[in-house]
């Protein structure tokens, strides 16, 4: 086991934010990881692709970043196919390696950043899919005790952008394998979501397959939100609040325009970006840190900015909107 002293975490997240850390740890296998608990090295934080993180001051933990590798078919038959990820896969690639093998069920999920380990973590989600709709189960071990366990959909408690390892198991269990189930024929297509549809239409394909699908919704992606290597940032940063159908109609007579998409029949999710906008904060900027000038959902770093001048940015957003609209938005990102 190697451990890098002194090692600046900027490289390791997409906000491109300066921090430390008491040591970086590379894990490229169950051994590795049970060796780090044998030696009793804590405390500890795991770290994928950094995509989803804010790093709001120096880190006093050891990091382990994943880099367990390795795709394995565990089961094929002639309808589908079980295939087993190392957790320190990038997702995008075992996307593309899937349509590759023409594989559905992921290609909805195209250009997602970071790692597969960490899609189970929020449920990552896009165009109408979540990786919940292709999982079967996965392995982790537990950060104490070292002792593997496999977690089941079920054990898993998928919900928006939510699961038991950002809730009640939170920071004790390592992600190492992430298994998934692919269709090979039989398979519908998710075109009705966002921009899809338009965009197979502009590109001339009227009979779209996977390849398609992804190359639509990378096409959106890409002209929709910043790339992280230009302007610093993790995506969206709030989830969409969940509200009650009377607080909704309460909120359509003041403001007529405001979208809502039906959860369930008495719930209606509204985009928190649209909230934001609306709170007048669409491409603010203080200092080096502020909301991006097209997609309100997304806070940036211009290059430079403290972690916690954005978590205060978040704060005071958060605030802005539950006064104006009475809504609490609740961030994506997770704070470290
Ligand atoms: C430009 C951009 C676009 C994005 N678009 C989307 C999108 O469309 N949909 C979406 O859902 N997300 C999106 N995200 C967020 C992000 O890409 C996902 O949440 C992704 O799954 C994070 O992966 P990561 O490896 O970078 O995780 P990290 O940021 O490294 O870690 C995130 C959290 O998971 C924990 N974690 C990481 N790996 C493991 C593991 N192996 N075991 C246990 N815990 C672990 C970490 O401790 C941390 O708390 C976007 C981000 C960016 C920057």
């Amino acid at each position: 086991m190697t451990i890098k002293e002194n090692q600046s975490l900027r490289p390791f997240n997409t906000f491109g934010l300066d921090a430390s850390c008491l040591g970086l740890i590379r894990i490229y296998s169950v051994e590795d990881l049970l060796d780090v608990i044998q030696n009793n090295i804590h405390p500890l934080r795991i770290l994928g692709g950094g995509s989803n993180i804010l790093l709001s001051g120096d880190i006093p933990a050891y990091i382990l970043k994943n880099e367990i590798k390795g795709l394995t078919i565990i089961e094929e038959d002639e309808n589908q196919v079980l295939v087993e990820v190392g957790a320190g896969e990038p997702w995008h690639q075992f996307v593309m390696w899937s349509i590759a093998h023409g594989f559905a069920g992921i290609e909805n999920l195209a250009l997602i950043p970071g790692t597969v380990g960490a899609a189970p973590m929020q449920n990552i989600g896009a165009y109408g899919v979540e990786q919940e709709m292709a999982f079967d189960k996965l392995r982790a071990t537990h950060l104490t005790t070292g002792t593997e366990s496999v977690f089941t959909k079920t054990d898993c408690a998928f919900g928006y952008r939510e699961s038991v390892f950002k809730n009640e198991l939170k920071d004790q269990y390592f992600i190492t394998h992430v298994s998934y189930r692919l269709l090979k024929k039989d398979y519908t297509l998710h075109l009705q979501y966002g921009d899809i549809q338009k965009t197979l239409t502009n590109m001339s394909v009227a009979n779209p397959g996977l390849e398609d699908v992804a190359a639509a919704v990378i096409e959106i992606r890409r002209s929709k939100l910043p790339d992280p290597k230009k302007i610093g940032n993790a995506g969206s940063f709030f989830k969409n609040p969940v509200v009650d159908a009377t607080k909704y109609d309460e909120l359509k007579l003041l403001y007529p325009e405001i979208p809502g998409y039906p959860t369930t029949e008495n719930n209606v999710k509204l985009p928190a970006g649209w909230l934001i906008e609306k709170a007048g904060y669409k491409g603010y900027r203080s200092g080096n840190i502020g909301v991006h000038q097209l997609q309100a959902l997304v806070l940036v770093n211009y290059g430079g900015g403290h972690g916690k001048d954005i978590q205060n940015l978040a704060y005071e957003i958060q605030e802005k909107v539950w006064e104006i609209f009475g809504v609490r938005i609740s961030p994506e990102v997770n704070f470290w």
